[in-house]
């Protein structure tokens, strides 16, 4: 089926290439390819970008001149998105997690960039976080009053807007894994605030994946299975309200892998970031910390266990991220000697 898509910015590297990993795959007992999202540009490297073609484009058909969005600390959406506001000519404010906002942390990896670009970075504490819609349409009348024209980015460009990103990867995957032999395929993404998985589900739907034994599944790096079984509902229903053309998404078609958010958002354990290191090692593929090394380590516990869930060849989604990882030095220290 193919689909009408909404209008979007061209400011993704696509199509990102689709490689194969043989010594790992050998390691794990699978055919193992990797889809490098992390490719997707230098300065926007990683999932949100996708994303940020379509929300960019819309906020530009509202007249916007200063976008608005949320995140952690490190957030890669919100590095993302200072930069495509750069070259889409808007202005951004962010509004950064962090644990005191008097004290914000130092300039380094995303937020370094974040400066860079030129974002207004507001810091608000891991309470105020709670409020963040509310905090952000604060600042979108703020941007009013002074006579501008705002437009609000949920978290993580997680909205039925930004689902788009998604479909139109998982038509470029379509027509990638089309070239293959067939074979039955898992794809394996991180999960974080559910955009990038209502994307994969709606655009699996569209092309069929079904058909060519193709499972979509994610590893979720925080909250738990029922969250994101909610979340990316809610996100395709969504959806489906504004472009009726889309299929019906229900619980049985959101397939995720749960049981590996380890010490919580953000916190790694030292098992996660030597399997990271190993990966690096083997294939010179650099995962980070806070979503694809999580996701790596589940997809790899859980081939260990049983490999016959994800069939012959599995396709791991690297979503970036690798800014987050460089302020982690001290951190890495011990498993690097
Ligand atoms: C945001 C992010 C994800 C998660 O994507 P969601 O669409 O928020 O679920 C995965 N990997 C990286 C590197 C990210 O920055």
């Amino acid at each position: 089926m193919t689909i009408t898509h909404p209008r979007r910015f061209e400011l993704a590297r696509v199509p990102t290439p689709l490689q194969r990993l043989e010594r790992a795959g050998a390691a794990l007992g699978v055919e193992l390819w990797i889809k490098r999202d992390d490719m997707t540009g230098v300065e926007l490297s990683g999932n949100k970008v996708r994303k940020l073609e379509y929300l960019l484009a819309e906020a530009h058909d509202q007249r916007a001149d200063t976008v608005i969005t949320c995140g952690g600390e490190q957030s890669n959406h919100c590095r993302a998105t200072a930069l495509a506001a750069v070259h889409t000519r808007m202005k951004s404010v962010l509004l950064l997690r962090t644990d005191d906002p008097a004290n914000p942390p130092p300039m380094a990896g995303n937020i370094l960039l974040d400066r860079l670009a030129g974002a207004e970075i507001v810091w608000i504490s891991r309470a105020d976080w709670a409020r963040r819609n509310e905090l952000m349409e604060a600042q979108a009348e703020r941007v009013r009053a002074a006579g501008g024209t705002p437009y609000v980015i949920p978290e993580g460009g997680s909205s039925a807007t930004g689902s788009w990103g998604y479909i139109r990867a998982a038509e470029e995957l379509a027509r990638e894994l089309g070239e293959l032999p067939d074979r039955p395929t898992t794809i394996v993404y991180a999960c974080g605030s559910g955009g990038t998985g209502a994307g994969l589900i709606l655009g699996a739907r569209c092309c069929d994946f079904a058909s060519f034994q193709t499972r979509v599944a994610g590893v979720n790096v925080c909250d738990d299975r029922d969250y994101f079984l909610r979340v990316i509902g809610g996100i395709c229903e969504q959806a489906r309200e504004r472009w009726p053309a889309l299929p019906a998404i229900t619980e049985g078609d959101i397939d995720i892998i749960d049981g590996y958010v380890g010490r919580g958002y953000a916190q790694s354990q030292p098992a996660e970031l030597e399997r990271l290191r190993d990966l690096a090692r083997a294939e010179g593929v650099i995962l980070d910390p806070v979503y694809t090394g999580k996701a790596w380590y589940g997809l790899t516990e859980e081939l260990r266990r049983d490999r016959s869930r994800f069939g012959e060849r599995v396709v791991f989604l690297h979503t970036g991220g690798i800014f987050g990882l460089l302020p982690k030095a001290a951190e890495l220290t011990p498993i690097l000697a």
